[in-house]
């Protein structure tokens, strides 16, 4: 059987498959997704289960769960990218029900798990997201945490624990305090790219693999062997938005880059804790996160870089200095796990909208519905992604589709553009820049007061462009 290379500790953990037939001829659907990640899968199940006659076709480059969908962290969150600003214009009790809709996006994944059968070892033991390294850490959760809470968020959903109550939950060196919110559940992704490709496969829904589509105008794809006419074009590529002239402009390929330890011991993982499945972050701005597998390995992960032009990067062999950063912030956390072995690396390219918050709109006129701009936070988002899309193309009026995210109708050209390059590049790149110097100067103890005070202004100054 021929097997496939692994771009993850996650495909690599799943029993080898043989390819599923790619596009050959012409074929006429009512919906026509191209990706097989979770977007585009979400979205043919949530099609299907609610219009079971509608005909939806899939078409993807490589095989499903080739994208970010195989590859990421397992934090599938019960939040958006920008939730607080988008909701923040909204009267309370409208803003409260839609954080209470992102609140329930992993129990509704929870949901389909059971009534699919799909096992992607989802445990929801929440999230903690800490403060260890430098003191300015826990200034800035604090801050933060104020914030949620004058938007109606309660200590239900996000609340502090101090370095004791931290400790039953995860040990970290000199813990000086961490948020948690019980609003998000960690799982093997790729398990659940291929559960869910099976359960839309079940539902009727064709998937073409290795189709790249290389020509695309309204109600019409076509790959090298075949073509595809539809009423309606899902294009849920995310990172791979450079690839698609219509989509270049809107979503940036960033990548974000992770390593896997060996599986570690019981009595290292006595040292350490999560015991029930949570995700965790040390809070800094290098966006940093982390969970323990189902088979006790430690999977940590942190932001990458853009590429000039927006090249999408494929090789995801990490070099000596990725490797070396991620070991040494999850090092910090925990000094007994500096030396252990690393027994994965990899990454992959997630799709960044420039107004730094997803978007979901039907553009009627491009007979086009999308969802994407998720900006690493698209685990959880792309459920509710897929449940809008449907919604939107079924002409369903729904509590999901009335949210500040959706666009409702409109071309996709209404989006925010990039900025061209080699502005794109120089900002994007300066903006990172300044938090790794942030991150730098903060961490070292001997840092001068007004070091660390320019430092935090620079990338504070820097992530207000992100808004
Ligand atoms: C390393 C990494 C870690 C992450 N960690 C987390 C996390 O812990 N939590 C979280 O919430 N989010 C995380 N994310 C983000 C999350 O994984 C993505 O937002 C999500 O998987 C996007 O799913 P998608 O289906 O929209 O896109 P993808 O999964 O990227 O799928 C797009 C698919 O489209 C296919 N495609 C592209 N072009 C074409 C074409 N021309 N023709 C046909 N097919 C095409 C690709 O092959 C791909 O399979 C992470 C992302 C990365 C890269």
């Amino acid at each position: 059987m021929p097997t496939r290379p692994a771009i993850s500790l996650w495909m690599d953990q799943l029993a080898p498959q043989p390819p599923r037939p790619s596009l050959q001829g012409s074929l006429t659907v009512d919906v026509a997704i191209v990706g097989a990640g979770y977007t585009g899968l979400w979205t043919a199940y949530y099609l299907k289960r609610q219009a079971p006659a509608l005909r939806v076709a899939i078409v993807e480059a490589e095989y499903a769960g080739f994208g970010a969908s195989g590859r990421n962290g397992g934090w599938l969150m019960g939040n958006l990218l920008g939730d607080d600003r988008l909701l923040a214009g909204l009267p309370a009790e409208q803003r409260r029900a839609g954080f209470d809709l992102l609140h329930g996006i992993p129990d509704e994944v929870a949901t389909v798990l059971q009534r699919e059968g799909i096992d992607c070892d989802y445990r929801k033991g929440g999230v903690l997201y800490c403060a260890a390294r430098y003191p300015e850490q826990e200034q800035r959760l604090r801050a933060w945490l104020d914030a949620l809470h004058r938007e109606g968020l309660s200590n239900a959903d996000y609340r502090w624990l101090v370095p004791a109550e931290l400790n039953a939950q995860l040990r970290v060196n000199n813990p000086l305090g961490a948020i948690y919110s019980p609003h998000c559940a960690t799982l093997q992704p790729a398990k659940l790219v291929r559960g869910l490709a099976e359960a839309v496969e079940r539902l009727g829904v064709p998937l073409f693999e290795q189709s790249r589509v290389n020509h695309w105008q309204p109600g019409l794809l076509r790959t090298d062997q075949g073509e595809l006419r539809a009423e309606w074009v899902v294009p849920a590529v995310e990172g791979y938005a450079a690839e698609l002239p219509l989509l270049r402009r809107y979503q940036l390929p960033v990548q974000s880059l992770l390593v896997a330890t060996e599986p570690l011991s019981a009595r290292q993982w006595q040292a350490i804790g999560l015991e029930r499945g949570q995700a965790f972050s040390e809070f800094s701005r290098q966006v940093t996160y982390g969970q323990r597998s189902a088979d006790d390995r430690l999977v940590f992960g942190a932001r990458g870089g853009y590429r000039f032009g927006g090249r999408l990067r494929d090789d995801f062999d990490l070099n000596a200095d990725e490797v070396g950063l991620r070991r040494y912030l999850f090092g910090e956390l925990f000094p007994h796990l500096r030396n252990v072995a690393i027994s994965h690396r990899w990454g992959g390219n997630l799709g960044m909208a420039r107004r730094f918050q997803p978007h979901m709109l039907l553009d009627r006129a491009g007979r086009i519905a999308l969802s994407g701009g998720y900006g690493g936070e698209g685990v959880g988002a792309s459920n509710l992604g897929g449940r809008t899309l449907a919604d939107l193309i079924l002409g369903r009026q729904t509590a999901l589709t009335a949210q500040p995210w959706v666009l409702g109708e409109r071309p996709v050209t209404a989006l925010k553009a990039w900025e061209p390059e080699p502005c794109r590049w120089l900002g994007y790149n300066a903006i990172i820049r300044s938090f790794a110097h942030e991150d730098h100067v903060l961490a070292n103890p001997r840092s001068a007061p007004w070091r660390r005070a320019l430092a935090r202004r620079l990338a504070d100054c820097m992530e207000s462009l992100m808004r």
